[in-house]
């Protein structure tokens, strides 16, 4: 009975998320969902990315938190379009939590926007936004199992960044696993490690993301 529940819960999210996703290719804006467990770096990998691409695309930003508004600010401070979504607890965006904010970003005008989905490497994955693309953000100190224990997200996703880079001295975790796993999970995956303390890895993920989006 539950199960049946929560199909029909997803059936009704993929229909506002097919009218979304009609917006979104009549406005010619690529939308990217970033998603990740909570403390990964998506926000972080967001500003540098937004940083280094600013000049050349116009980008929106839709934040998704449970509660408070920390994410959208830093964004506002890069003089980005901002639009945070508080959900109040549930641990996922869902189609219509977007419908509901769209007339506060100018949509037309802009080039990519990413949503940042909120911190949860589940059911985030399950529920379609309208996006173009899902990509998974996962920190190297999180550990190299993730990819088999949650194996939807990286079913899903176009990419993976794979962040903290710089940490790795200090951690016995296997990347090369990770990639390993991601892969045999999505053939198609593309795989970027990242750095933004350092800033490693940062210009091939940049410069992929460029050439998908346009
Ligand atoms: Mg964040
Ligand atoms: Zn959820």
């Amino acid at each position: 009975m539950k199960l049946k529940v929560t199909r029909n819960i997803l059936t009704a999210n993929e229909k506002i998320a097919e009218g979304n996703q009609k917006i979104f290719a009549d406005a010619g804006v690529f939308v990217l969902n970033l998603m990740s467990s909570p403390g990964a770096g998506k926000t972080t990998l967001l500003e540098e990315t937004i940083k280094r691409i600013k000049d050349r695309v116009k980008v929106g930003v839709i934040e998704g938190d449970i509660a408070g508004e920390d994410d959208a600010i830093r964004i506002d401070a890069l003089n980005v379009p901002v639009v945070q979504i508080n959900t109040g607890g549930a641990c996922h965006l869902d189609a219509n939590m977007i419908s509901s904010v769209l007339d506060d970003l100018p949509i037309t005008a802009l080039d990519l926007l990413v949503i940042e989905n909120v911190g949860n490497l589940v059911c985030p994955a399950e529920f379609k936004l309208g996006e173009q693309m899902k990509v998974a953000v996962l920190s190297i100190t999180e550990g190299h199992d993730k990819p088999l224990k949650y194996p939807v997200m990286f079913q899903e996703s176009g990419a993976l960044v794979i962040s903290k880079i710089d940490l790795k001295p200090f951690l016995d975790v296997d990347v090369e696993k990770i990639r390993r796993d991601a892969v045999s999970l999505n053939p198609s995956i593309r795989i970027f490690e990242v750095s933004c303390k350092t800033g490693e890895g940062l210009d091939a993920w940049v410069a992929w993301l460029l050439t998908t989006i346009s």
